[in-house]
């Protein structure tokens, strides 16, 4: 008999139930026990739901109110010291002021967990981290699950991944130094868990899914063959990506099962099954945990079959990774094209599914007929649907060249004929796109959105919106202008509103951190663009000023990772399909006298496969489906492109490759140090590092960010620099944002004043 579970089930409610919870409690409004209440609500009902579909357990422990890294930390007892707070009496009120800061203390620093959307806080590991016990959360948790009479599995963050995820704060040369102690604080985690009467406790590994070095990979052995003795059953949880370098490993653990994504990882199944230990549970991810398309269950159920006879009840069938990083219920989704809706499956329906494969499994196919015809005409109703194959985009798609992915000049013909063109002084400066979305812009457009003002009224006040924005950069005395974005809600959704291929759903949320959910748009057929999408916009806002307008487009990786992509193509052939309908609009920019463009990519180092040997192959269709967005166009139309997180030192032959005319990045955060990389690389092209964190209100100094600048020229050459913000300014105010980019544009003055006293300097001593 098959054993079906789940990894993890998403903890937000499927009305955000956690997050409204969660902000009466900051806003003061709500008391702990509210939230805790609401926390009890949440757990049971989703375990309701794992019981309800008939899995053999339901999953204890991925509830946090927070997040889980952080409630494992607390579980141990290793929060960060510099808090002073005791681990073991930590209150809900400091859980949040570890992961929020307060006025005392700066909050714990957040990163994406491996290759999600889903950001951790990260551990902080010091000489003096302790493991020696914290918060009973967990334990008590169990009891709640217990009294409903359910069999309960812990699901835990392992000690290798939590060390691995951590950043050493002091005192440790490496973080396996902690290794001794981590292993004794979870040892004694287990052993309190067998005594509440846990028989499987799921411990999650997954930086076996990374690239890792034999010293991480020597510390599995003895790790696992001390936690195991006094233990419940131990089921080691890998999970995106495949893990069959490791395969030897894996069998030799003295652990009592190993979990597989078969999801991201289909083939690693040819290399675990056949040599895999009588004795062991394989657990196998067939239920896709990060993506929201309904599984093709006959298939799925012919590539476990075979191993069912072999290993009987040893043999467990999950979701991939944690259902986390997926949304709840499908069923509150009213306004979806009700075909599209057919395609799909959130956490909730993959509990559905998962009861289906299970039933198939140990009861026979026939059982479940009706449930597996279902499936397989879903699954043929998609591949065959008009909604997805639009033969005009396959043709153009077929018909793409080498000549579509490069400008007609070099770098250094382009940027002559662009100075001609444009005249700008030297270090020019600019903003990345958007200015303060305020109150009076949220509500036009939530006005339009319920049909109170009607759509010329809301065109004239993002008209007006986006005048002020010219005046007051006018004003400030900037050189190279942009509209504002007054009329994007969210730079993909707004796009992705205006292109065929894409659907948005009306609940699809899925936890980003804390509080904070997204609503990822959905990649569901071929992408087209059936009319120019900011055209209008940029030729009105160009119309309100002499100096460079530029156009303002969302890239095709950033498109396509922040989106839920369509799985019955490559993400490669999904991104070049978003190149092309970009390539459109730019060209009808130009056309339109629009003579700068700026093509975002902020997601493109994110877009990174977890191992590197992965990388070049993701980095050569990422970089040319950028270049086909960005190539159809005159030399002296200028492309600029912007990108956030800054630290791509390992990949600038890539960005270099990118090939476009000027590209910004942010650097004030540190120091201009992520700019080294450019300059000891010589990238060839203009670069504009960030001189100032749009991230927090405080206004910098002039002085400041003439020493910034002054480090940038450091590094790049005079030519090549450009001066703007960090990053877009819509969280800002207008007041500081004035302040800010008028100190900015003084700092640049006194450059200027800097490089032309040099230059003379130069002169005379050459007289
Ligand atoms: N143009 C966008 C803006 O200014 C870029 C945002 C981003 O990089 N995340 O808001
Ligand atoms: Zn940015």
């Amino acid at each position: 008999m098959a054993l079906a579970h789940i990894l993890g089930f998403p903890r937000i409610g499927a009305r955000r139930e956690l997050k409204s919870a969660l902000e009466s409690f900051w806003g003061g409004t709500g008391n702990d026990a509210q939230l805790l209440e609401t926390g009890r609500q949440l757990r049971m009902r989703h375990w309701a739901l794992q019981a309800q579909a008939r899995l053999d357990f339901v999953t204890v422990g991925d509830f946090a109110f927070y997040d889980q890294v952080l409630n494992t930390l607390a579980l141990l007892g290793a929060i960060p010291e510099r808090f002073g707070f005791d681990p073991q009496k930590l209150t809900l009120a400091e859980y949040f002021n570890l992961a929020r800061g307060s006025t005392e203390h700066f909050a714990m620093e957040m990163t994406k967990w491996f290759d999600t959307n889903y950001h951790y806080l990260v551990p902080e590991w010091t000489d003096k981290t302790r493991f020696a016990g914290g918060v009973d959360w967990l334990f008590d948790e169990v009891k709640e699950a217990q009294t409903l009479g359910r069999e309960a599995k812990v699901v835990l963050v392992g000690p290798l991944t939590l060390l691995y995820q951590g950043k050493i704060k002091s005192g440790l040369q490496h973080k396996l130094d902690l290794l001794p102690r981590i292993v004794d604080g979870y040892a004694r985690v287990l052993k309190r868990l067998r005594e509440a009467g846990v028989r499987w406790v799921q411990i999650d590994e997954p930086i076996l899914s990374l690239e890792l070095d034999t010293r991480w990979l020597d510390a599995f052995w003895p790790t696992y063959a001390a936690l195991v003795k006094d233990a419940p059953s131990l089921l080691l949880a890998t999970y995106f990506d495949e893990v069959s370098e490791h395969a030897a490993l894996l069998q030799s653990l003295p652990v009592a099962g190993v979990h597989l994504d078969l999801v991201r990882g289909p083939r690693q199944l040819t290399t675990f099954a056949p040599t895999w230990p009588q004795d062991k549970v394989l657990s196998l991810g067939v239920i896709d945990g990060r993506n929201i398309w309904a599984a093709d269950l006959e298939n799925v159920l012919a590539n476990i079959r075979p191993l069912q006879e072999k290993l009987g009840d040893r043999l467990w069938i999950g979701s991939s990774c944690s259902l986390l990083h997926v949304p709840v219920d499908l069923a509150n989704e009213h306004k979806l094209n009700p075909a599209i809706k057919e395609w799909l499956a959130y956490a909730t329906q993959k509990l559905d599914e998962l009861a289906i494969l299970k039933r198939a499994l140990n009861e026979g196919t026939r059982r479940v007929e009706d449930a597996l015809q279902l499936s397989r005409a879903r699954q043929s109703a998609r591949r065959s649907s008009t909604l997805i194959h639009n033969p005009l985009v396959q043709q153009r798609l077929a018909e793409l060249t080498e000549g579509h992915s490069r400008r007609g000049a070099a770098f250094c013909e382009r940027i002559a004929l662009q100075r001609a063109r444009f005249d700008l002084p030297p270090f020019p400066t600019t903003t990345i796109g958007s200015f303060p979305q305020t109150e009076s812009i949220r509500q036009a457009r939530a006005a339009h959105k319920r049909g109170e003002i009607g759509h010329l009224d809301y065109l004239n006040r993002m008209r007006d919106e986006i005048r002020l924005a010219v005046e007051r950069q006018e004003e400030i005395g900037l050189d190279v202008l942009v509209h504002g974005e007054p009329e994007r809600n969210d730079m993909v959704e707004y796009f992705g509103e205006q292109l065929w291929g894409y659907a948005f759903s009306e609940n699809g949320w899925v936890q980003s951190y804390g509080s904070r959910c997204v609503k990822p748009p959905v990649i569901y057929g071929d992408v087209y663009r059936p009319e120019a999408m900011t055209v209008t916009w940029s030729q009105y806002a160009q119309s309100l000023t002499a100096k460079p307008m530029k156009g303002m487009l969302t890239g095709p990786v950033t498109m396509l990772q922040w989106s839920f992509v369509r799985d019955d193509q490559s993400r490669e052939v999904t991104a070049l399909q978003i190149a092309l309908a970009l390539r459109d609009e730019v060209c009808d920019l130009e056309k339109a006298g629009i003579g700068m463009i700026q093509i975002d990519e902020p997601a493109f180092r994110e877009g990174l496969p977890l191992k590197a040997c992965h990388w070049p192959h993701y980095l050569d269709w990422a970089v040319r489906a950028f270049k086909i967005s960005a190539s159809g166009i005159a030399d002296d139309t200028q492309i600029h492109t912007h990108m956030c997180y800054s630290e791509f030192n390992d990949i600038l032959p890539w960005i270099a490759a990118m090939d476009a005319d000027v590209i910004t990045i942010e650097t004030s955060r540190s120091d201009m140090e992520l700019l080294d990389g450019f300059g000891q690389f010589a990238y060839p092209n203009d670069i504009g590092p960030g001189v100032y964190d749009i991230h927090s209100p405080r206004v910098p100094r002039v002085a400041e960010m003439e020493r910034l600048l002054r480090k940038a020229r450091g590094v790049i050459p005079d030519a090549q620099l450009w001066v703007n913000p960090d990053c877009g300014l819509k969280t800002r105010g207008w007041p500081e944002t004035c302040e800010a980019l008028s100190n900015m544009v003084s700092a640049t003055q006194s450059l200027r004043r800097a490089l032309k006293a040099e230059q003379e300097q130069a002169r005379v001593s050459d007289v």
